[in-house]
């Protein structure tokens, strides 16, 4: 039984507990490819001009995939991970958006994981899907927590400074990634939702051209949860989306500890959290003595040359004031 799960939105916060839990329970788990041209035209084919960058992305995945003939998709409904607050709406709906816009797909993995309601927590959705696969109960709980077990490694690669994929090639592949030599004269902090971070495709390769620089990167991964709530807390309100709050913690750290020389916020067109969370940002930047910032609003029609002179710019002007 093949389980196609789509390489975008939440898969770089969660693809190994998935992975491994679907494996225990004794399916074969398919990637799509990294993104590529193809998949993103996939995408702005298949979904509306008015949604994100990144939901778009998602698109072409789901329908490489569908295309792939796989028996199931793996799109669960992630409506809350903590108490206190939501995911972004887009999350929310994202099951059900996926069935009404696109054709031909195979069924849906869809369970919800919401941590507000006892009968959506991790385990029941993991149960949830464990029967819809036709796993034992046994089976099901023993996969569940070999799952969670490797989501803890997984984050605690990133923590030592891999990125996602290089923690992906870690656990699954066993390859040696060497860990990365500190040392170099510039660090900046490039924040953001992973999937606009970490994906090359859309980014045009932002991390690589940061390290082609001679830059050392800090992203929000890497930052202990402690740091960043404690931070978060410096907000005079409550945010009520958690993976934009731990954007925001994150960035307050690495500003109010002075962790970096510089902050590249990467942000995606038409996203509605992402604007708020610039906003604070930015105020935040100025009201730390001008703390430098750069925001790179990504889209499908961002350009290569632009974007390598802006992040050569903003590089050279953190070399000349240190
Ligand atoms: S947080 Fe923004 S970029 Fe992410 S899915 Fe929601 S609208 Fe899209």
């Amino acid at each position: 039984m093949k389980v196609g799960i789509p390489r975008g939105l939440l898969f770089y916060h969660y693809y190994p507990m998935w992975k491994v839990f679907l494996e225990g329970i004794g399916a074969e788990v398919i990637t799509s490819p990294p993104t590529s041209k193809e998949i993103l035209n996939l995408g702005t084919k298949s979904s509306h001009d008015d949604v994100c960058l990144p939901v778009k992305i998602f698109f072409g995945h789901t329908v490489y995939l569908a295309g792939r003939k796989v028996d199931f998709l793996f799109i669960p409904r992630v409506v809350a991970v903590e108490k206190e607050a939501y995911t972004c709406p887009k999350f929310l709906g994202l099951p059900d958006v996926v069935r009404n816009t696109l054709e031909n797909l195979p069924p849906l993995i869809d369970a919800t994981v919401n941590v507000k309601r006892k009968d959506k927590s991790p385990l029941k959705a993991a149960l949830e899907i464990g029967k819809q696969l036709g796993a034992p109960v046994s089976r099901i709980k023993s996969a569940y927590r070999e799952a969670c077990e490797n989501h803890w490694n997984y984050r605690n690669l990133m923590l030592k400074g891999f990125t996602p994929d290089e923690a992906i090639d870690i656990l699954f592949k066993e390859r040696g990634w060497e860990k990365k030599e500190g040392g170099r004269d510039i660090k900046i902090g490039v924040i953001g939702h992973p999937y606009n971070v970490y994906d090359r495709f859309p980014t045009l390769d932002l991390l690589g051209k940061l390290e082609e620089l001679g830059v050392e990167v800090v992203t929000g991964e890497m930052i202990r949860q402690e740091d960043i709530e404690h931070h978060a807390q410096f907000l005079p309100k409550r945010l009520f989306w958690s993976y934009e709050r731990d954007i925001v913690g994150a960035a307050f750290y690495l500003i109010h500890k002075r962790k970096v020389d510089g902050i590249i916020n990467v942000v995606s067109f038409e996203c509605g959290p992402d604007s708020l969370i610039t906003e604070l940002l930015q105020s935040e930047a100025r009201r730390n003595d001008n703390f430098p910032m750069m925001v790179i609003t990504l889209d499908e029609h961002t350009g290569e040359a632009g974007l390598q002179t802006r992040v050569e710019a903003f590089v050279d002007m953190l070399r000349r004031r240190k």
